[in-house]
C-alpha cells in the first residue's frame, strides 16, 4: 500500500514489467525506423521518465525534443482549448514519433495529432505506455501500446496525482 497525499494506491506494473516491456517496444522501434532519422517529441511532464527509458532501447540515432500541451479554458462557448506549446523543430517531412504516457479518453492526442499534421510531417505514430480501451472516446490510433490496463486511476513511473508521485519506479492503482 502506498498513500500519495489524501489516496491509497497499491502496487500494480512493477518495475520488471515495465523494464521487458519497455524493451520489446525499443526494439520495435528500432526496426520499424530503421534509416529514416525520427523526431521523437515527448508530452511533458508525464512521458519523461517512460521516454528517458524508451530512448535508451532504440538503437537507431534520432532527435529527441519535447513539447507540452496547455490547456485553458476559453470562452464558456468553445470550452477547454488546448495549445502545442515549446515546439521549435521544423516538422515538414519528418518522421513523428509522439510518446506519451497514457492515453484515456484519447482526447488530449486526437488534438495533438491534428495539430501537427497540420505541419505536414511524413508520418506521424503515436507511442502510449498505458491505454484505457474502456476510457476510449476518440478513434486516435495508437501505435505502439505499452500496457492496455483498466478504467482506474494510476500513478508512478512519470504519472502523478495532483503533482506527487512521477518519480516512483512502479506504477500504483488507486485502491
Ligand atoms: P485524455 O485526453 O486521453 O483523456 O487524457 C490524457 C491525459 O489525462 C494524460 O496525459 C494524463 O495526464 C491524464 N490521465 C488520464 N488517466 C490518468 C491516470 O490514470 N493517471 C494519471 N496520473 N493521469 C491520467
Ligand atoms: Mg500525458
Ligand atoms: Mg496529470
Amino acid at each position: 500500500m502506498l498513500k500519495v497525499k489524501d489516496k491509497e494506491f497499491e502496487p500494480y506494473l512493477s518495475e520488471e514489467r515495465l523494464d521487458v516491456r519497455v524493451k520489446a517496444l525499443g526494439r520495435m522501434l528500432s526496426q520499424d525506423y530503421d534509416g529514416k532519422s525520427p523526431l521523437v517529441l515527448g508530452i511533458l511532464n508525464g512521458a519523461f521518465m517512460f521516454l528517458s527509458d524508451l530512448m535508451k532501447e532504440v538503437s537507431v540515432p534520432l532527435e529527441v525534443s519535447f513539447i507540452k500541451i496547455a490547456s485553458y479554458e476559453a470562452m464558456k462557448s468553445t470550452g477547454n482549448v488546448q495549445e502545442l506549446v515549446g515546439l521549435k523543430e521544423d516538422v515538414q517531412d519528418r518522421h513523428i514519433i509522439i510518446v506519451e504516457d497514457i492515453v484515456d479518453t484519447g482526447r488530449s492526442m486526437e488534438h495533438l495529432k491534428g495539430l501537427l499534421q497540420a505541419k505536414s510531417p511524413a508520418s506521424i505514430a503515436v507511442v502510449s505506455l498505458l491505454l484505457k480501451p474502456e476510457a476510449l472516446l476518440t478513434e486516435v490510433a495508437v501505435d505502439y501500446v505499452g500496457f492496455e490496463i483498466p478504467n482506474k486511476f494510476v500513478v508512478g513511473y512519470g504519472l502523478d496525482y495532483d503533482g506527487y508521485g512521477r518519480n516512483l519506479r512502479e506504477i500504483y492503482q488507486l485502491k
